[in-house]
């Protein structure tokens, strides 16, 4: 089964999952992110 990258959404064999969490702390969300938008988002998140 192939995944759907969340950013690009482009079909992507290897995939990144990670859990978006709300303002709550509670559980939102699984996002899929491709290899090149996981790495993207690494980057973002060093500012
Ligand atoms: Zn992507």
């Amino acid at each position: 089964m192939a995944y759907q990258c969340f950013h690009c959404e482009k079909p992507a064999d290897s995939v990144h999952t990670f859990t978006v969490y709300d303002e709550n702390g509670v559980e939102e969300r699984l996002e899929v992110l491709c290899s090149e938008c996981y790495a993207e988002w690494l980057e973002s998140l060093k500012g």
